[in-house]
């Protein structure tokens, strides 16, 4: 029998290139299946590198998890130049806006977990119930083992890594999977993942996440997956996590409204709705994905954001140093699409080669139409009105359980009304997106949006366990609790109810 090996296909290759016989393409296409394969073993064996190191019990004393919660640290100040580097090149971020969104939050995360990481390792005395005195119980924190996070694009470095700042306070060991689709970012979490810790305690797996993400989580259980991205890729992963009862993390997007009131303080809320919408050119989970004015202050309204964009980004933010690109021309196509669903009040300037979309402000939009039915994640704002609280409900429930929410209103009555009433992850009044910037506030979604939270405390418990132990001293050891039962039913029901 003739067996066909990949280092026959190698020597054949080495021939034809020599030859420059014009068939390396064909060559590529016979290999394809042979490197795949080797890299699921490599694969394979990194993952079980993981576990044996956590097994091995060195990811879990606080000496540990501080020293590299330290050298994370030092890695982002040693990097900083390449840090705005990668960002510019990956979405045209200026130094500023990287530091205030990446680079500054990661920090104050990193130096806030420093700070509390030895009181939140501490085991928790809780009480004991009458039936089990003079036990006393405590819940033990520890790590879950070996933990998968993956991140999206769009704010590459700190939706990565916060949760990884999470994991390693926590006392895990971590495969990290970043987007390629911010490859000069990807490519430098990998250079400081890997010269900053051991590969067995942390790695970076890069590649088309269809193929890679799929192919680890079939062949390794994880003790947790954290997935930051969108809602049917969210969907897919949790799919196959349930496959081994994996427990989930997602972080996924939705349709954020902002309502503004006729009583707001409408100068505030211009300027607070056009950073927080058009900031990293609207590619922002947080961004207000659309506007529902009162009728009666909407022209003001307006006026006043298209006196902010000015201001911010210039008459012609091409050629603004501050204001983004979009990622990529697919994305680049599909909002392009969305100018056509409404009337362009504002803006609607787009440059396909250099992936600039103008800040654009969309009326008299189709309620129907695709860019209500879908987040926008980009720098378009849809604008509707209402007289009634009732018709902005009505246009929310389209799209229900977004991930952000906000009001902008002076009247307390109606800030209440409105956190009550919307079923929203997390939100602001008077104010946008900078919610996620406060890391005392656990940052997630509801129902469609995401499940789980994050931030400061929340991200050590997200991938925590809290062992529940029940200590019983052996001085005190009463008949009640043993067979034969009979007759002690009075005293049971006093000691149980
Ligand atoms: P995405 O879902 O396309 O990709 C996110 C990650 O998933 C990437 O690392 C990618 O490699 C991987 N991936 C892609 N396809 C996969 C598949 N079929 N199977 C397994 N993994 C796969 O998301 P994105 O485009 O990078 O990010 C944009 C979305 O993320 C928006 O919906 C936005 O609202 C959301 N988002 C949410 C938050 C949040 O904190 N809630 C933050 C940022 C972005």
């Amino acid at each position: 029998m003739c067996m066909f090996t990949y280092e026959n296909l190698r020597q054949c290759r080495q021939q034809a290139d020599k030859n420059d016989t014009g068939w390396s393409a064909f060559f590529n296409y016979l290999e394809a299946p042979f490197i795949l394969a080797m890299n699921i073993d490599t694969q394979k064996d990194q993952l079980a590198a993981h576990r044996r190191y956590f097994d091995s019990g060195m990811t879990r004393s606080y000496a540990f998890r501080l020293e590299q919660l330290k050298k994370l640290k030092r890695s982002i100040l040693d990097h900083e130049q390449e840090i705005y580097d990668a960002l510019h090149a990956d979405l045209r971020k200026s130094p500023e806006e990287t530091w205030v969104t990446e680079t500054g939050l990661l920090l104050q995360e990193i130096n806030h977990t420093i700070k509390h990481l030895k009181q939140w390792m501490q085991p928790e005395k809780v009480g004991t119930n009458l039936l089990n005195l003079p036990s006393s119980s405590y819940l033990y924190p520890s790590p879950l083992g070996v933990v998968l996070i993956i991140g999206p694009w769009n704010f590459p470095l700190q939706l990565l890594l916060i949760p990884v700042v999470g994991a390693i306070a926590a006392g895990n060991c971590i495969v990290i999977k970043p987007s390629e689709f911010a490859p000069a970012t990807a490519t430098l979490i990998e250079k400081m993942i890997s010269e900053s810790f051991p590969p067995e305690l942390a790695t970076v797996m890069q590649g088309d996440g269809a193929a890679v993400i799929p192919a680890m989580i079939n062949t390794f259980r994880f003790d947790h997956v954290f997935y930051t991205g969108s809602i049917p890729v969210g969907k897919a992963i949790y799919q196959l996590a349930a496959k081994d009862l994996v427990p989930v993390t997602l972080e996924l997007g939705g349709k954020d409204p902002c309502i503004v009131e006729k009583d707001a303080d409408l100068k505030v809320a211009a300027r607070r709705i056009t950073v927080a919408k058009f900031a990293n050119a609207g590619q922002m989970c947080v961004s207000p994905d659309y506007l529902i004015v009162h009728e009666d202050v909407k022209g003001k309204l307006l006026e006043l954001i298209k006196k902010s964009i000015v201001k911010f980004y210039g008459s012609n933010p091409a050629e603004s140093g501050g204001y983004c690109k979009i990622i990529n021309e697919k994305r680049f196509d599909k909002l392009i699409s969305y100018l056509s669903q409404g009337k362009i009040v504002y803006g609607g300037r787009y440059n396909r080669q250099s992936l600039f979309i103008e800040p654009t402000l969309l009326d008299e939009v189709y309620p129907d139409a695709p860019v209500m039915s879908e987040e926008i994640f980009g720098p378009v704002l849809p604008i509707f009105t209402f007289r009634e609280q009732q018709e902005a409900i009505d246009i929310i429930k389209r799209n229900p359980n977004p991930l952000s929410f906000y009001v902008f209103t002076g009247s307390s009555k109606k800030q209440k009304e409105w956190i009550e009433k919307v079923q929203f992850g997390n939100g602001c009044v008077n104010n946008a997106a900078w919610q996620f910037t406060n890391h005392h506030l656990p940052f997630g979604g509801i129902g469609q949006s995401g499940i789980g939270s994050y931030h400061g405390k929340r991200s050590f418990d997200v991938f925590t366990h809290r062992k529940a132990v029940m200590k019983t001293p052996a001085w005190f050891d009463p008949d009640i609790k043993y067979p034969p039962m009979k007759g002690k039913l009075k005293l049971l029901k006093f000691f149980l109810k």
